[in-house]
């Protein structure tokens, strides 16, 4: 994908960089399996692995020692199989490490499973009998997982249509690796997450021998109630938020920087941006930076003239050892800065600028936009060379 913008022979440090420290990825990940001794320790990497990499994400956090992902699609999954086969140059069973396709089973799709080794999380009685009729196809047997609905009202089989799978499973005419659900507050202080515990053992109890899932990220913060037999943690791997117990406990993982390309001083009553939308009320210092909404740096963190979110401030940034104020409108492949109160001299044109990373947190850019840590890092878009430290 990146490719069609980047070819490997163009290169230029201008374009912005969105750098993954590794080390922090798997120490986050261990920060999460310590949670939850008793249980393993999946890793979402659906999103392209919200959007650093799915490919060196997986290889990161199998190296060190997770052996479960989750993916939205069957062609997520089948990337996600190959490059974790071309690391360990075994075949796909031999690896011991399962994928999980969260949402991707269609007739279609089953050949891909097969020959990629994903697991199917199936939601639905479609998605049962589909399963069933594609392994009956294929003359093969294959574990899939089941997904039951314990309120959050998205994906997952009620009551009903679980207590008929769970014949399949006793007549032995369906094999499950796992039995899960999904929280929708559990990053909020409220009792949803218990309701939804509750409802979700009592679903379970119908699959005697099955393992069970329940806790995303903030889940896994959640207790040992929460933890089961694996967690399915993506965001807090990314170094975003993850509920009040998780802040202080996570390393950023992403750093997302653009180039200085000019340094100007605009006189006070001038304007800067699209729409003159930042009146100048003082001389100003201006640095205009490669990276917009394009990028994935989304104009809603604009510091002004964004209708939609007057009344919030606009986000930071932070250059040469200080946090300045986004001016103005972002626009596609660009955004201003206000440099004014940093000495003369102390940004010049080539300078690094933090959008966001280890000084300024991802979660906080997002608020300023209005959005969530997900969105900024899966929003990424595919002009952000990717580089792994
Ligand atoms: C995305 C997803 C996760 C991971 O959620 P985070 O909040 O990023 O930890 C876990 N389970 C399911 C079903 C998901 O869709």
């Amino acid at each position: 994908m990146s490719s069609l913008f980047v070819p490997a022979r163009v290169r230029s440090d201008r374009q912005s960089v969105v750098t993954i420290d590794r080390g922090a990825l798997e120490a986050n990940w261990r920060a999460l399996a310590a949670l939850q001794p008793q249980a393993r320790t999946g890793a979402a990497v659906k999103a392209d692995g919200y959007g650093l990499g799915a490919a060196e994400v997986a290889r990161s956090l199998a190296a060190a020692g997770c052996r479960d992902f989750f993916t939205a699609w069957a062609s997520e999954g089948a990337a996600v199989r190959e490059a974790l086969a071309s690391a360990h140059e075994g075949s796909h069973a031999r690896s011991g490490i399962r994928i999980f396709v969260l949402q991707g089973l269609d007739a279609p799709a089953v050949p891909t499973l097969l020959e990629f080794g994903l697991t199917p999380v199936l939601s639905t009685p479609e998605d049962v009998a589909v399963w069933r009729e594609g392994l009956r196809e294929a003359g093969t047997r294959a574990p899939a997982a089941l997904q039951v609905e314990s309120g959050m009202n998205r994906l997952g089989l009620d009551r009903r249509d679980a207590e008929a799978a769970a014949e399949l499973v006793t007549d032995g005419s369906l094999e499950l690796s796992l039995v899960m659900s999904h929280l929708a507050s559990a990053d909020e202080l409220t009792s949803q997450s218990e309701a939804q515990r509750r409802r979700f053992l009592e679903l379970a109890a119908l699959f005697p021998d099955v393992p069970r899932s329940l806790a995303n990220s903030a889940g896994a913060f959640r207790g040992a109630d929460y933890g089961f037999d694996l967690t399915r943690p993506g965001i807090a791997l990314y170094g975003g938020h993850a509920g009040p117990a998780s802040d202080g406990r996570l390393r950023p993982v992403a750093t997302l920087t653009a180039t200085v390309l000019q340094v100007r001083t605009a006189n006070a009553g001038e304007a800067a941006g699209y729409g003159a939308a930042a009146p100048l009320d003082r001389d100003t210092r201006i640095a205009t930076i490669g990276i917009g909404y394009a990028d994935g740096y989304p104009r809603a963190a604009s510091g002004a003239g964004v209708p939609m979110r007057e009344s919030r401030p606009g986000a930071m940034a932070f250059v040469a050892g200080r946090h300045v104020p986004v001016l103005g409108r972002v626009s596609m492949d660009l955004t201003l800065i206000d440099v004014t109160d940093l000495p003369p001299g102390a940004v010049t044109p080539g300078d690094s600028v933090e959008l966001f990373g280890a000084n300024v947190p991802v979660d906080a850019v997002a608020a300023n936009a209005g959005t969530i840590a997900y969105e900024l890092l899966t929003g990424l878009g595919p002009r952000v060379r990717r580089q792994w430290n």
